[in-house]
């Protein structure tokens, strides 16, 4: 299976957790055109069937509603597992924060007990978050964070920090052949707009003409990156036998306020940006230092900003539309 560059022919059979959810989707759709066989395992708790609808009749794809903390049983090969079942935005494990403990461990602990079942490769899903509020800038894969353990966020970023303490000890004394990705701030189409997520909000604010709620002077960094860019990233990292960390995101940081402000632009809105309270333990910058991804992988970001925003704004406008929330294009004068 393992090419001599390091790198691997396609999977032929994958299991995608969380598979139902944003970033979950574009992979299960990335793997089918790529040639994979793709068992998409979900529970629907912040995801939904709908992002996979349009895969539902490809004879390689199989949706399996299923939680990873229960139990998580394939029957047949597998050779990639990729473990992506987590709430994901601050609103969702605010409200679900026992969940997002149990499936950061649980769920990890299912899912790598399945690669090592099956001899698969498994790649965790982590985040930038395990970075917390960062004393270092930008954050390379080698910075141990800076997380405060019993803030509201900790139920995200400790189970985060501990999935990667178990996918480690898989690797280091169950002979797992395992990866970590810390994937930064991503963005485009599937997202919800009811997320809580910066972006997905100030796009649906500003398509409904509404005041941009910006957290705080909006002088706080991120960094965002397309999703179709993480998902070339990801796949080239779990096409490589690499354990990582490895930071995949796009390096181009831009304060909160600019994304408000292109989103208005972009959007074409109405609306005014007004200022409401950070949330607790809110990062005051996020940068991915990517330099290790580059080496490694080949892979840096291709789509920027301006365009990944057009083609996001576009996507939510026809969602809105469809939804009966916005009057069509052609009637809006
Ligand atoms: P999402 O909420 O859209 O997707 C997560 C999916 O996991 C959902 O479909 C949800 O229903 C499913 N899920 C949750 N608990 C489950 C369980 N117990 N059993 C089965 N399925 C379960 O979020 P997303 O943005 O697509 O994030 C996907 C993964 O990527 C998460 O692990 C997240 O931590 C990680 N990540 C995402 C980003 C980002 O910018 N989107 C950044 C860093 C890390």
């Amino acid at each position: 299976m393992k090419l001599s560059n390091g790198h691997r022919r396609t999977p032929r059979r994958v299991v995608v957790t969380g598979g139902a959810g944003f970033l979950g989707s574009h992979l299960c759709q990335a793997l089918l055109e790529a040639g994979s066989e793709v068992l998409c395992m979900d529970n629907f708790i912040t995801g939904t069937p709908v992002n996979v609808l349009h895969l539902q009749e490809h004879p390689r794809f199989r949706l399996i509603r299923c939680d990873v903390t229960d139990f998580v049983h394939v029957p047949g090969e597998v050779d990639l597992v990729l473990h992506f079942a987590s709430p994901a935005s601050p609103i969702d494990y605010l409200k679900l924060p026992i969940h997002t403990l149990k499936v950061g461990a649980i769920g990890t602990w299912h899912a790598l007990g399945l690669a090592k079942d099956k001899g698969a490769r498994f790649v965790l899903a982590s985040t930038s978050e395990v970075y917390g509020d960062p004393q270092v800038h930008p954050q390379p894969e080698s910075y141990w964070g800076h997380v405060n353990p019993i803030g509201p966020r900790g139920v995200y970023d400790e189970g985060k920090r501990y999935g990667e303490a178990l996918t480690t000890a898989y690797r280091c004394s169950e002979d797992v052949d395992t990866g970590i990705v810390r994937i930064f701030n991503t963005y485009g189409p599937r997202m919800r707009p009811h997320d809580g997520r910066a972006i997905p909000t100030f796009i649906r604010q500003a398509l409904g003409d509404e005041p941009i709620t910006l957290a705080g002077d909006g002088l706080q960094t991120r960094s965002v990156c397309y999703v179709d860019d993480l998902i070339a990233g990801i796949l080239a990292f779990a096409g490589s036998a690499h354990p990582g960390p490895v930071n995949i995101g796009n390096p181009d940081e831009m304060t909160v306020r600019r994304i408000a402000e292109d989103i208005v632009a972009a959007s074409g809105s109405r609306s005014e940006i007004i200022s409401i309270d950070r949330p607790v333990d809110d990062p005051q910058v996020r940068r991915p230092d990517t330099a290790l991804a580059e080496e490694l992988l080949g892979w840096r970001p291709l789509v920027p900003w301006e365009k990944g925003l057009e083609r996001t704004v576009a996507w939510f406008r026809d969602e809105a539309t469809a939804a009966g929330e916005l009057p069509p294009e052609s009637l809006v004068g």
